[in-house]
């Protein structure tokens, strides 16, 4: 495995040039990973029998590779290693309510990466994918539940998808029209900010006496997602 340090910078591609709101767009790649550290659901866009697919789906990032799986039977992942795909990751902050609605907008962070995905099947970086793709969403559980045995192991599809060609795109701030004619329309304009946040846990009724909720899950109900 490559374990050389990544530049810091992302390259630019025709791919990942912005064309529009520029100034929102970053190369950094400590952007990137913050981007990508702060969810676990991503949007996998390929293209199958001729037909473009966006799947929804979990994913985990160690800064090197975007790690996302599913069964082996999945056609969306069978296909992936023999073309070029397109993730992207979105963070939804607020909705921008302007005094126009031309000037209505997202206030967002979101990622978007390319490249050919690859199937994982050294054991040992199958493992580690695994565990980075649960720990992502659920920190503390590759630790606590049962690991995949081999049946299970067998049975899932791991894909890897290189960080080497991405795009960042930031959108913050609120609306756009309160130095123009419109702000004197009297109208109320601003932010109305969303956030995504874990709620109480819901103990499964088949649960045994006597087995509490792990600390680890616990101390993320009430918590911000991302
Ligand atoms: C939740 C959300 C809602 C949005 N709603 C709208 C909307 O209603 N209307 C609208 O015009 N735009 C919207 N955007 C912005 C939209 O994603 C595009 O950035 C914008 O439309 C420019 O598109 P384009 O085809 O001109 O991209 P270009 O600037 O031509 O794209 C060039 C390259 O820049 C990169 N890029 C473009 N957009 C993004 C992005 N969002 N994140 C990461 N990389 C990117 C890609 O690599 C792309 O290939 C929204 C974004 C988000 C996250």
């Amino acid at each position: 495995m490559n374990h050389s340090p990544l530049p810091t910078t992302l390259p630019e591609t025709e791919r990942t040039r912005h064309r529009r709101l520029r100034e929102q767009g970053s190369l950094d790649r400590g952007v990137l990973d913050a981007v990508l550290k702060a969810g676990f659901i991503c949007h996998l866009g390929v293209v199958l029998d001729g037909h473009p697919m966006v799947v929804p789906t979990v994913y985990g990032s160690d800064g090197r590779n975007l790690y996302f799986h599913g069964s082996v039977a999945s056609r969306s992942l069978a296909t992936s290693p023999d073309t070029t795909v397109c993730i992207t990751v979105t963070h939804v902050d607020g909705l921008v309510l302007a005094r126009s609605v031309f000037e209505h907008g997202v206030n967002y962070r979101s990622a978007m990466v390319y490249g050919t995905p690859r199937l994982v099947t050294d054991a040992e970086e199958k493992l580690a994918g695994l565990r980075c793709l649960t720990e992502q969403s659920a920190p503390g559980q590759w630790d606590y539940a049962r690991r995949p045995n081999r049946k299970e192991l067998a049975a899932t599809a791991l894909l890897a998808l290189p960080l080497d060609e991405a795009s960042v795109k930031i959108s913050t701030g609120g609306p756009d029209d309160g130095d123009g004619p419109d702000a004197r329309l009297g109208l109320w304009a601003g932010v109305l900010p969303i956030s995504a946040a874990f709620g109480d846990v819901e103990p499964d009724p088949a649960l045994e006496d006597g087995i509490e909720v792990p600390a680890h899950i616990a101390v993320r109900a009430g918590t911000g997602l991302g």
